[in-house]
């Protein structure tokens, strides 16, 4: 086969797609009017700016009073977290319950707080990548503030049970934030029928710009203001709000909702073709997390004796882009606290590969990597001695 271009990397960003930039495109030029602003030119931009808070609003089963645009799914997972501990810490609550397995958003605002006095409960997740609604049922105190738990990973595409948490919250009478920055846009999503009190979502994991999200918070639910400062978004996140990229969310949320089937149905398909072709071709590897709770885009899996670092520089030679689990993002050489919450070893941790597929990929970029990928990893074999221990290992068993 020919050299393509794959970008496989979707869970770490995603391309804005045609339609989504076609919905920008007004607000970067004649509309640059300021919402707030009384002349005609500004009422066009506040009807833009509600009209789209009205599209993300029917994409999640939400009102559009519980839309409030933010500047990134990191600052919504912030809000959401920090204003729920400050609301619970007034009534005397200050236990909070997460998992080890969440995005660093939400993890080091955790350890944060448990800086500021709050105790938090990380519950493990189990060798498959899961929790259960049980585990969040137990670890619920008189005192706790708020449960925080992620719909869908963003490293091995584990998807969690929301509906059954978000019905122990509420019968806990206990706030439920997901941050359901990967799932938004894969999997179809009810806020009222999951019971989930807020949820935080990012434009750039679906085909919309970066720099915009979005925290769901359910109406009657009060948690303290994070953004302070002018009277935008009804008085509870101040800044000059980015409608270009908010009406570009809107769109993405909005095509990605109307065919949420179709879009899972072709990734999912893909991604088993790719799993299963991986496994069938490469010995001593394995798929990390839950084969049948997964994002319809996501594929991790980890090669004995190989490094991750070396495996990325290699494809990306062949014009693939992925990543991997031991991607050193803070340049620290720890492999990805999500490979080793669902127990992986050190050693193997740190050659695993995830693939994320999107809308622009084809069964072609899949038969691609197909190829690509068995040479490179018995290349990279071939110079390893950590993978010619192993070998000696098998052979000296064989023989005894
Ligand atoms: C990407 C991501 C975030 C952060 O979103 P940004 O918009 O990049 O700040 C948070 N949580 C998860 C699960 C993510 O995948």
């Amino acid at each position: 086969m020919e050299k393509r271009f794959v970008y496989a990397d979707h869970s770490a960003t995603t391309p804005i797609s045609k339609p989504v930039l076609n919905a920008m495109l007004p607000y970067l030029t004649e509309g640059y009017g300021n919402p707030s602003s009384i002349y005609s030119k500004g009422r066009e931009a506040k009807k833009a700016l509600e009209s789209a808070r009205e599209q993300v609003a029917e994409a999640l089963h939400a009102k559009p009073s519980e839309i409030y645009f933010t500047s990134c799914g990191t600052e919504s997972d912030n809000w959401a977290i920090k204003g729920a501990a400050a609301a619970g810490a007034r009534k005397g609550k200050r236990h909070l319950i997460t998992t080890n397995f969440e995005h660093h958003a939400v993890l080091h605002t955790m350890q944060m707080l448990e800086k500021e006095g709050f105790e938090v409960t990380y519950l493990p997740v189990d060798s498959q990548g899961l929790i259960t609604a049980a585990q969040v049922r137990e670890a619920i105190r008189p005192d706790t503030a708020l449960v925080s738990i992620m719909y869908a990973n963003n490293e091995i595409g584990t998807i969690l049970p929301i509906p059954e948490i978000g019905a122990v919250c509420r019968e806990a009478r206990v706030p439920f934030h997901t941050d359901a920055v990967q799932a938004v846009g894969q999997v179809a999503i009810d806020v009222g029928v999951q019971q989930i009190d807020m949820l935080s979502l990012s434009g750039h994991k679906l085909n919309a710009p970066k720099g915009v999200g979005v925290l769901y918070l359910r109406s009657g639910l009060a948690i303290d203001t994070f953004m302070h400062g002018g009277a935008q978004e009804r008085g509870r996140r101040a800044g000059t709000e980015n409608l270009a990229s908010i009406m570009g969310l809107a769109a993405a949320i909005t095509i990605a909702s109307f065919q949420i089937e179709e879009r899972a149905a072709r990734r999912t398909a893909m991604r088993d073709r790719l799993i299963d072709g991986i496994l069938a071709q490469i010995p001593r590897c394995r798929l990390n997390g839950s084969r049948e709770h997964r994002l319809p885009g996501s594929l991790n899996i980890s090669f004995e004796g190989i490094e991750g670092e070396s495996l990325l520089l290699l494809l990306d030679m062949k014009g693939i882009c992925a990543s991997s689990g031991s991607a050193c993002t803070s340049g620290s050489l720890d492999p990805s606290h999500v490979l080793l919450a669902i127990g992986l070893p050190h050693e193997i941790a740190h050659g695993s590969l995830r693939l994320s597929l999107g809308d622009e990929n084809t069964m072609e970029d899949v038969e691609y990597i197909l190829e690509i990928l068995p040479p490179i990893i018995e290349r990279l074999r071939s110079m390893s001695p950590v993978w010619e221990k192993l070998m000696a290992e098998q052979r000296a068993q064989s023989v005894g």
